[in-house]
């Protein structure tokens, strides 16, 4: 099995190693790189998103760190319980994360923030691979459709075994899928997803770990 995280300069994607190098010309103190997983090797609750955002993680080397998505999900586990500390948009702002971990579907910004299918395939392994390397895992919140999709399929599953959409949860062997919108700008500005739809996912896993 693959390493549950990419070297930083993994160069399995053509068009994201082009991107990445575009990056650095252009912002050469950023980290353009592919963004390790972050969080608790013992943790229960893996959420996966979607990807490096350019000016976010791609720029501090930490998921959701420096964008405007990592807010309301960083301020969602800290409420819940998943994370201990302050939450500063900076890699040194010394937040934890407790019983969580959180990694992208994929590990390298894509422009636009859309990978491309061969591109979700190639990271793929590293996403089995980090499922597979936490030992106590229980609950995987998917963070919109790129996520659940790469989830399932990184479980060996179809798409179809657990449907899309905000609020869903399925059993898959000793997992549980929570499904949820993801916390992105254009999500959270058109009222589709609300930070209290978002605490309630967060809510419902905290249910289910502890209960
Ligand atoms: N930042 C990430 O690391 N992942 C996302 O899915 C969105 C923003």
């Amino acid at each position: 099995m693959a390493e549950a995280e990419a070297p930083a300069d993994c160069r399995l994607c053509p068009r994201l190693v082009a991107y990445r190098l575009q990056n650095r010309a252009k912002e050469p103190d950023w980290f353009n790189g592919a963004a390790p997983s972050f969080g608790d090797e013992e943790a229960r609750l893996l959420v996966v998103g979607l990807a490096p955002g350019r000016g976010g993680a791609n720029r501090t080397g930490r998921p959701f760190t420096g964008d405007y998505a990592g807010v309301l999900l960083y301020e969602t586990l800290l409420k819940a319980g998943f994370a201990r500390g302050v939450y500063d948009a900076r890699p040194d702002d010394g937040l934890e994360l407790t019983d969580c971990m959180i990694t992208n579907a994929v590990r390298c910004a894509p422009p636009g923030n859309k990978p491309e299918p061969s591109e979700e395939a190639a990271c793929r392994p590293f996403l089995a691979a980090r499922i597979a390397a936490l030992p106590l895992l229980k609950a995987i919140v998917t963070l919109g459709d790129v996520s659940r999709r790469n989830v399932l399929k990184a479980l060996g599953l179809k798409a179809s075994a657990a449907p899309a959409g905000h609020g869903t949860e399925v059993d898959l062997g000793p997992y549980r899928l929570f499904g949820s919108y993801h916390c992105s700008r254009l999500n959270t500005n058109t009222g589709r997803l609300t930070a209290e739809m978002f605490e309630a996912v967060f809510g419902r896993v905290r249910g289910y770990l502890d209960g």
